[in-house]
């Protein structure tokens, strides 16, 4: 039988506040940017969920971040992720607190802990939002993201389940400023955790080279399409980024030829970046690569077609060889080096 809910008896929006190794990923406080706009339309508080253990310090951040409250579980159990533990405890709050909205990173950990809460409490997921809005008219939230190979933007809403869950790409939305000023209201869970309600033990993390790629926290991002030809182009973007600072990113394209590791691809299956600067090397600009960096602050394309659809989304386009131009660069920098 349908579980029939009150849905006026749902208030707030929640951000979950993903920690990894007592500290806030990056998303969190994009969620809590985004999530005070939400909060404010609707006209209702700003709450933070972190869970962890021994996660005090971090739910002070969280307030200065612009939550009113924040909802902290600690407990020995949730000292790692592990999928049962916190699915269990999120529901659990969600079953007693009730919040209205609900925002997650989609992360590897968000993307696996929010369809297993939603299931959980009977509630429906618009994964991967790009835009998030609230209706002027009943106050529900309007969840946007790339549908159909990104050819069209669906506007998905949540009317007859509560609580409204959304998982944002890390990278998508503006940063919360934060405030140590600022005061908030922190409230301890009451943590319901018993060893056989986790059937999974996480024995060790192992960080493989690719997670050490930061795409989305590069102020530079200097990326390689298949016009490089060959995976040892990648040397040549290589040592452009590492001039300005930056970081290697690619198209799909040479991911699926081999020539570089998945965590470098950005893009609607990749990653969603906003650097200050962008360079597109090689890369034509089709629209599954346009949506992850097309809201970077300055755009460089170097392609040797002056008709590449790259070049409609770039602040400075250079129609030639990538293989002339890149050099070309890397001495002008090096002249303004010495
Ligand atoms: P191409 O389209 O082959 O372009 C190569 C470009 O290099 C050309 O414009 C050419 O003029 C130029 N060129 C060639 N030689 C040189 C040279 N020597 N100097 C300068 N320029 C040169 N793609 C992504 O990037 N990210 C994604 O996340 C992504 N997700 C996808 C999801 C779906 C569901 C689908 C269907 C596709 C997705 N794609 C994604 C693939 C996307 O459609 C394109 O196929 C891909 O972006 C093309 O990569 P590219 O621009 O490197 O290669």
């Amino acid at each position: 039988m349908p579980i029939v809910k009150d849905l006026t008896a749902y208030k707030n929006v929640w951000v979950f506040a993903e920690q990894r190794q007592g500290k806030i990923m990056p998303v969190a406080i994009e969620l809590l940017g985004e999530g005070r706009k939400l909060a404010d339309e609707i006209g209702t508080e700003l709450c933070a969920i972190v869970l962890g253990n021994k996660v005090e310090d971090l739910t002070k951040e969280l307030v200065a971040y612009g939550a009113d409250k924040v909802y902290a579980a600690d407990h020995e159990l949730l000292e790692k992720f592990t999928t049962d533990a916190y699915t269990k405890v999120i529901s659990d709050a969600i079953g007693e607190i009730k919040p209205e909205i609900i925002l997650m990173g989609a992360t590897h950990i968000g993307r696996d802990l929010a369809p297993r809460v939603a299931a959980r409490v009977d509630t429906g997921l618009t994964a991967d939002c790009t835009i998030l809005e609230i209706d002027a008219e009943d106050k529900k939230i309007l969840q946007t993201r790339p549908a159909f190979g990104g050819n069209v933007m669906a506007t998905i809403v949540c009317p007859d389940h509560r609580p409204q869950m959304s998982t944002v790409r890390p990278g998508v939305m503006d940063k919360a400023q934060r405030d140590d000023a600022r005061t908030g209201e922190i409230i301890k869970l009451d943590v319901k955790l018993e060893k056989k309600d986790v059937r999974t033990e996480v024995l060790e993390i192992v960080k493989t080279v690719g997670e050490l790629v930061s795409l989305t926290d590069a102020n530079v991002i200097v990326s390689g399409g298949r016009g490089l030809g060959k995976a040892e182009g990648f040397d040549l973007i290589k040592q452009l980024a590492d001039k300005l600072g930056g970081v290697v990113g690619s198209s799909r394209a040479c991911v699926d030829a081999g020539w570089i590791d998945h965590s470098h691809q950005v893009g609607q299956t990749g990653t969603t970046v906003k650097p200050n600067l962008y360079i597109a090397c090689g890369i034509s600009g089709a629209i599954q690569h346009l949506a992850g960096m097309q809201e970077s602050d300055i755009i460089v394309a170097i392609n040797k077609n002056a008709n590449a659809p790259i070049f409609d989304v770039a602040d400075y386009g250079i129609a030639g060889d990538l293989y002339d131009v890149v050099p070309m660069l890397i001495d002008a920098l090096d002249n303004v080096d010495n």
